[in-house]
C-alpha cells in the first residue's frame, strides 16, 4: 500500500530521535555566559573611554539627554566589541505597528579606495537610521510618496548580537517615527508613557513624603510577561495550509482525547520539548533575558516560559526577542511554535499574563502592601489609583487586548471574559471595604500553614488566594493583567496602563494639594481615597468570572462587556481617550486615530486571509476527499449488488446519502462565503471590521461544521490533512 503524504509525515515522527539542539552551548557556565551577547554595563565599561562610559550611564539611569559629541566614541566602542564577537553588520531594530519587529541591516565596511576595506561605525549611524516608512503601517500618517522615516537609538535598551550559523549582527534597539515626527512604532509611546508615569508618581510621592524620607529620582513600571505557546511537529504543520497561513486550525474535529483528563498541566515535559526549552534558555540567557520558569500547560502540547520581571521597556524588548527565538529554536528541534491565541478549537488557548507593578530607583515597590497595608499610605494611594484608572478606562484595557486571535479565547471558559474587572483577594478587599466605609482596623496576621507531618516545613500563607478567572488580579505585590493574547506585543497594554495610572495619580495629587499642608494628615488622605474608591467600587469582583451570572451582574453594575475586537475598537476614538493620550503627550490625536485605523485594518486583513484559506481548503482538499469517499461507497454498493441482488445495503446507502448531502452543503456554503468576500466593505476601517465580522465569521463557522462532520464520515486514508489527534502528539 502506498502511503499518503499525511501518513508518511505522521509515521516519520515515531522513529524520530530527540534533537540535541545547539550542542555547542549546552555545557557553558551560565554565570560566565549570561548577557555575553549584550553591550551592557560590563562591556560598556571595558570598551568605552572612562568619561564616555560615565556620561552614557547617566543617560541610561537618569534619562539625561545624550550629548551628541560622545556618540562617535560610543559607536566605535560598540563596533570593536561587536567585531570581536564576529559581527559584520549592524541593524536598527524597531517595533512598527505590525505587531512584530523590523530591521534593516548594513555592513560595517568602508572601502579605502585601494581595493581594500576597513570597518567603521559612526555616531550618526548609531543614533539615527532612515528606513523607508511607506511600506509599514502608518494608518494614513504616511503615504507612499512621502516615504521618509527615521529610527532613533534608544540608549535605555542595550544593543545586542544576533547570531545565525553564518554571521553575527549588532542589533540596536530604536524608536521609529515619520519625517513629520509622528511615532510609527509602539516603543515611542511606551517611552513617552513611562515619562508621564514617572512625573505623576513622583508628584504624589512628594506629597506623601515624610520629613527625612529619601526622594526617588525615577519611578517606572516593572513587568514580568508569562508566555504561553504550543508546539507542533514541523512536518505535520507543513501539511496544514491553515496553520501555515493563519497560525490556527480552521478545521478539525475534536480528538478522542483532548485535555479532559487534566493530565497535562505541570506534567513531565517530554524530553524532546525539554531539549528545545533548554536550548532556548541558553540562547535567552546569553542575550541577558532572565528566563526563569518553564512548565507544561493545560492543553496537550502547550507550554509556558516566564522571565523574571524587568522595567517595562526591557521586558517588552525582551519579550519580542523571545517570541522571535521561540520560532528560531523550535525550527532547530523539528518543531513549529504556535503563538496564536487559539490554535485548536475545544482546547485551552494561549495568553500572556502581564504582571505589572510600579517601582522606583531606591528599590521600592509601590504595590507592596507590607505587613500592615491599612496604614501603608503609599500602597493605599497607588492601589486606589489603579482601581480608579481601571474603572474609568475599562474600554481602553479591553481595546488593548483586541486582536483577532484573542476573540476566540476570551470568555471561552479558560480565559477571562471580555468584561474587565479587578480581583483583590479577601484581605485586601476587606481593607478597601473599610476605607470605603470610613472604618479602619489593623491587619490580621496571615499565619502559617501546618501540613501535619513534622518533616514538612510550615508554609507561609499568601495574603490573597488566587482567582484564575479574573482578568486583572492583585497577586501579592503586583497586578496580573491576564487577558493579553499570547502573540501580542506587550507594549500597547502597558502604555495604556502607564497613561491611565498617571492620570489617576494626578487626580489624587490634585485633591491632596487642595488640602492645606497642615491638615494633610492620614485622616484627610483616607477621605480622598474613600471618595475615589466609592466611585470606582463597581469594578471590584471576587466571584467566578467564568460564570454566566457575572454577565448579568456586570451589566447591572454598568460595566462594559465588549465581546469582540470590532466592538472594542468602536470605543477607541471616544473623546475621553483622544484627550487623555494627548494631554499626557503619549500620542497626538492624529497618531491615536491612525493607530485605531491600523488595529481595525489588521483585524479585517487577518479575517480575510482566514476566510480565503478556509475557502481554498474546502474547495481543493475537502470536496475532492469527499468525492473520493462518495465514489468509493458508490462502487462498493454497485459491486455488492452485482454479487447478490438481495443484500441489505441500507447502511452503505445511508452513508452515501450523508456524504452526498455534506458535499452539497459544503459547496453551497463555499459559494456564499466567496460572494461575501467579493462584496465591498465600508470605507471606514472600524465599520469595515464590524461588517466583515458580521458577514464572514458565521459562514466560516458553518463551513467548518460541514468539514468536521465529513472528517468523521470519510475513510481515514482519504483524509487530506493531519487530524487533531495527530497534531496533538509530540
Ligand atoms: P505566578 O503568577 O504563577 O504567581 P510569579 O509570582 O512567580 O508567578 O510571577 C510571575 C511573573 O510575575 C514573573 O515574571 C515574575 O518575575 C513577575 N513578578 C513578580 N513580582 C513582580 C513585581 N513586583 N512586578 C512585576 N512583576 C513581578
Ligand atoms: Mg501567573
Amino acid at each position: 500500500m502506498t502511503l499518503t503524504p499525511r501518513q508518511v509525515a505522521v509515521r516519520s515522527g515515531f522513529s524520530k530521535t530527540q534533537s540535541s539542539g545547539d550542542v555547542a552551548y549546552t555545557k557553558d557556565v551560565i554565570t560566565e555566559t549570561y548577557g555575553s551577547l549584550v553591550f551592557g554595563d560590563a562591556a560598556q565599561r571595558k570598551h568605552l573611554p572612562r568619561d564616555v562610559y560615565k556620561r552614557l550611564r547617566r543617560t541610561i539611569s537618569q534619562g539625561e539627554v545624550l550629548d551628541p559629541s560622545i556618540a562617535d566614541a560610543v559607536a566605535n566602542g560598540m563596533k570593536d566589541w561587536a567585531v570581536a564577537h564576529g559581527a559584520t553588520h549592524y541593524s536598527h531594530w524597531f517595533q512598527p505597528m505590525t505587531g512584530a519587529t523590523a530591521e534593516k541591516q548594513d555592513s560595517f565596511i568602508a572601502p579605502t579606495g585601494e581595493g581594500t576595506a576597513v570597518l567603521e561605525f559612526s555616531g550618526k549611524e548609531l543614533t539615527q537610521g532612515e528606513p523607508d516608512a511607506s511600506s509599514l503601517p502608518s494608518g494614513g500618517v504616511r503615504t507612499t510618496f512621502e516615504a521618509r522615516g527615521y529610527t532613533a537609538w534608544d540608549p535605555t535598551s542595550p544593543a545586542f548580537l544576533r547570531h545565525t550559523p553564518n554571521g553575527v549582527t549588532l542589533t540596536i534597539p530604536t524608536a521609529f517615527c515619520s519625517w513629520t515626527g509622528e511615532a510609527l512604532d509602539t516603543k515611542t509611546p511606551l517611552l513617552r508613557s513611562g515619562e508621564a508615569l514617572d512625573l505623576s508618581a513622583r508628584r504624589v510621592l512628594e506629597l506623601l513624603r515624610m520629613k527625612g524620607e529619601p526622594r526617588p529620582s525615577r519611578v517606572f513600571a516593572n513587568v514580568g510577561p508569562e508566555q504561553e505557546f504550543f508546539l507542533v511537529r514541523r512536518e505535520l504543520w507543513g501539511l496544514r495550509p491553515d496553520l501555515m497561513a493563519t497560525g490556527r486550525t480552521l478545521f478539525g474535529a475534536a480528538p478522542p482525547k483532548g485535555q479532559e483528563q487534566d493530565d497535562h498541566y505541570f506534567a513531565t515535559t517530554p524530553s524532546s520539548v525539554m531539549a528545545f526549552m533548554q536550548d532556548l534558555e541558553r540562547s535567552l540567557w546569553r542575550l541577558g533575558i532572565p528566563i526563569k520558569t518553564r512548565h507544561n500547560e493545560v492543553a496537550p502540547c502547550q507550554f509556558e516560559m516566564a522571565p523574571i520581571f524587568e522595567s517595562v521597556t526591557m521586558a517588552s524588548d525582551h519579550n519580542m526577542l523571545m517570541m522571535d527565538l521561540l520560532h528560531e529554536v523550535a525550527a532547530r528541534h523539528g518543531f513549529k511554535c504556535l503563538l496564536h491565541e487559539k490554535p485548536y478549537a475545544g482546547l485551552n488557548g494561549s495568553g500572556k499574563h502581564n504582571n505589572y507593578s510600579i517601582g522606583d530607583d531606591l528599590g521600592n515597590n509601590m504595590l507592596d502592601p507590607g505587613a500592615d497595608p491599612q496604614s501603608n499610605r503609599r500602597f493605599l494611594v497607588f492601589l486606589t489609583a489603579l482601581i480608579a484608572a481601571v474603572h474609568r478606562h475599562q474600554d481602553l484595557l479591553r481595546a488593548s487586548i483586541a486582536v483577532a486571535g484573542n476573540d476566540h479565547r476570551l470568555g471561552a471558559n479558560e480565559a477571562p471574559p471580555a468584561i474587565i474587572s479587578i480581583f483583590l483577594g479577601s484581605d485586601l478587599q476587606a481593607v478597601v471595604d473599610d476605607l470605603i466605609k470610613g472604618e479602619s482596623r489593623s491587619a490580621e496576621a496571615n499565619g502559617d500553614l501546618n501540613l501535619g507531618p513534622d518533616v514538612l516545613p510550615n508554609l507561609r500563607r499568601d495574603s490573597t488566594d488566587r482567582n484564575r478567572t479574573s482578568p486583572f488580579a492583585f497577586t501579592g505585590n503586583k497586578f496580573e493583567f491576564r487577558a493579553l493574547g499570547s502573540s501580542q506585543s506587550i507594549t500597547l497594554p502597558n502604555y495604556f496602563l502607564n497613561t491611565i495610572v498617571a492620570e489617576a495619580l494626578d487626580e489624587l495629587a490634585d485633591k491632596f494639594e487642595a488640602i492645606d499642608k497642615g491638615d494633610r494628615d492620614d485622616a484627610a488622605i483616607r477621605k480622598v481615597l474613600q471618595e475615589t474608591l466609592t466611585r470606582a467600587e463597581a469594578i471590584l469582583f471576587t466571584g467566578d468570572n467564568y460564570a454566566g451570572e457575572w454577565h448579568v451582574e456586570a451589566e447591572r453594575r454598568g460595566l462594559l462587556n465588549l465581546r469582540d475586537t470590532p466592538a472594542a475598537l468602536e470605543r477607541l476614538n471616544d473623546t475621553k481617550n483622544l484627550e487623555l493620550f494627548q494631554r499626557y503627550r503619549v500620542l497626538s490625536q492624529r497618531e491615536w486615530r491612525s493607530r485605531t485605523e491600523i488595529q481595525a485594518e489588521s483585524y479585517e486583513k487577518k479575517l480575510r486571509v482566514e476566510a480565503r484559506v478556509a475557502l481554498d481548503m474546502a474547495t481543493t482538499m475537502f470536496l475532492p476527499a469527499a468525492l473520493r469517499a462518495q465514489r468509493r461507497t458508490a462502487e462498493a454498493i454497485t459491486a455488492a449488488r452485482q454479487a447478490s441482488a438481495d443484500l441489505n445495503l441500507s447502511v452503505q446507502e445511508r452513508h452515501l446519502n450523508e456524504v452526498s448531502q455534506l458535499i452539497c452543503d459544503l459547496s453551497d456554503a463555499s459559494g456564499r462565503l466567496r460572494k461575501e468576500l467579493d462584496a465591498e466593505l465600508p470605507e471606514e476601517p472600524v465599520e469595515a471590521a464590524v461588517d466583515c465580522r458580521n458577514r464572514w465569521i458565521p459562514l466560516m463557522n458553518e463551513l467548518r461544521g460541514y468539514v468536521d462532520t465529513l472528517e468523521g464520515r470519510v475513510a481515514d486514508d482519504l483524509w487530506p490533512i493531519p487530524k487533531y489527534r495527530e497534531l496533538l502528539n509530540l
